[in-house]
C-alpha cells in the first residue's frame, strides 16, 4: 500500500514509517518540519532504498489546504496516518488557539482532503491526556470510561476523536483507528532513530541529559502524591511497540469499521522507579533533588490495554529496562 504519514519527520512518526517500510509499503511524508527534522527524512530515505520501496517527502503545513490537496491528487494514497500536531501540554495552556488551530482545524483540513480523494483508511494519534486526572476507581483507564482533558492539548485531541467518528458515521466507506498513546519513550532497538526534540521536558529525556552530564542535576516534581512512593505514576511504552500498534491498526481496518484503542503496557512506574532504572542502566548515581509539584500533573495515568490485545492481536515486546537502554544509546549517539 501507499500510505501518507503526516508528521513522519517527528519522533513517533519516524518510527512508524520505518516499520511501514519494513512491510514494503510506499510512503508519502507530509511534514512542515516545525519540530521534525530533515535529517530524519534523510535517514528514512536511505532506509527505504535498502528496502527497495519508495519514500517521498513534501514540506507542507496542514493549514495549507491547496498544497495538501495537491499531494493527495498526485500520490493516490490508500490510507493516512496522522501524527502532525503540537504536543506540549504547558504551551497549550498558554496558547490554546495554537492547539485548536494546529491540531483540531488542521485535522479537519486533512479529513476534507481524504473525503475528496476517496482515502478511506485513517489512523489518528490521540493521547492519554484525554483521560485527565482519573479517580482511582477508573484506573487502569478504559477506552469507554470517563474522559476529562485537563489542557487545551488534551481537549484538541478529544475534539479530533469526535470529529473523526462523526465523519465515519456518515461516510460508510470511511474507516478509522484512534490510538490513545500513553507515555511514548525509548529509541529504535537498532539505533537508527530516536528522540531529537529540543528542550524536551519529559522525565526520561531529562534523566538521560542528567546521567550524560548535560545537566548537573534533575528534579522530582513532587513526592506528596497519593502513590506508594509519593511520586506520579505513568505507563511508559517503547516507541517501537507503539509503532507496531499502527501496523496492526492497518490490518484491523481491512475487516473493521473502526474504534478507539489504548496503547500502553497496563503497567505503571513511579518517577522514582524510572530514575532508579536510568541510574542502573547508565551505572551512574546522578544527583536528584525534590521540588514542588508540576502544575497540571495527574497522579497516575495507566492504561487498560485489553482491547488492543484482544481485538488486534497486538503484543508489546519491550520493558522499562530496554526503554532506558535504547534511549541512552540514542542520547549518546546524538
Ligand atoms: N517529571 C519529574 N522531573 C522531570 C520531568 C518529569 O519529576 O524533570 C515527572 C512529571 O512531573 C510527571 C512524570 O515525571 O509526574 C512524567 O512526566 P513526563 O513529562 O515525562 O510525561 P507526562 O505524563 O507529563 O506527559
Amino acid at each position: 500500500m501507499k500510505i501518507l504519514v503526516t508528521g513522519g519527520a517527528g519522533y513517533i512518526g519516524s518510527h512508524v514509517v520505518k516499520q511501514l517500510l519494513d512491510k514494503k509499503n510506499d510512503i508519502v511524508i507530509v511534514d512542515n518540519l516545525s519540530t521534525g527534522f530533515q535529517k530524519t527524512i534523510n535517514t528514512l530515505k536511505k532506509y527505504a532504498l535498502t528496502k527497495k520501496v519508495k519514500l517521498s517527502f513534501y514540506k507542507v503545513d496542514l493549514s495549507d489546504s491547496k498544497k495538501l490537496e495537491a499531494v493527495f491528487a498526485k500520490e493516490k494514497v490508500a490510507g493516512v496516518i496522522h501524527f502532525a500536531a503540537s504536543i506540549v501540554v504547558s504551551e497549550s495552556v498558554r496558547d490554546p488557539l495554537k492547539y485548536y488551530e494546529n491540531n483540531t482545524s488542521n485535522t479537519i483540513n486533512l479529513l476534507k482532503a481524504c473525503l475528496k480523494y476517496n482515502v478511506n483508511k485513517f489512523i489518528f494519534s490521540s493521547t492519554a491526556a484525554v483521560y485527565g486526572d482519573l479517580e482511582p476507581r477508573y484506573l487502569p483507564a478504559k477506552e469507554d470510561g470517563p474522559v476529562h482533558p485537563m489542557s487545551p492539548y488534551g481537549q484538541s485531541k478529544l475534539f479530533n476523536e469526535k470529529i473523526i467518528q462523526d465523519v465515519a458515521f456518515v461516510n460508510p466507506k470511511f474507516k478509522y483507528v484512534i490510538l490513545r498513546y500513553f507515555n511514548a519513550v525509548g529509541a529504535s532497538v537498532d539505533g537508527l532513530l530516536g528522540q531529537s526534540t529540543a528542550n524536551a521536558t519529559h522525565l526520561i529525556k531529562i534523566a538521560l541529559e542528567t546521567t550524560l552530564g548535560k545537566r548537573k542535576k534533575m528534579f522530582i516534581n513532587g513526592t506528596d502524591y497519593n502513590t506508594p512512593d509519593g511520586t506520579c505514576i505513568r505507563d511508559y511504552i517503547h516507541v517501537d511497540d507503539l509503532a507496531s500498534a499502527h501496523i496492526k491498526s492497518l490490518s484491523y481496518l481491512n475487516k473493521n469499521k473502526g474504534g478507539v484503542f489504548n496503547c500502553g503496557y497496563s503497567k505503571g512506574f513511579s518517577v522514582r522507579e524510572v530514575i532508579d532504572m536510568m541510574k542502573k542502566v547508565s551505572d551512574n548515581d546522578f544527583k536528584v533533588e525534590i521540588t514542588k509539584r508540576r502544575e497540571g500533573d495527574p497522579t497516575a495515568v495507566v492504561s487498560n490495554n485489553t482491547k488492543i490485545i484482544s481485538e488486534m492481536g497486538w503484543q508489546p515486546k519491550y520493558d522499562l529496562k530496554i526503554i532506558c537502554e535504547t534511549a541512552l544509546a540514542w542520547e549518546r549517539k546524538i
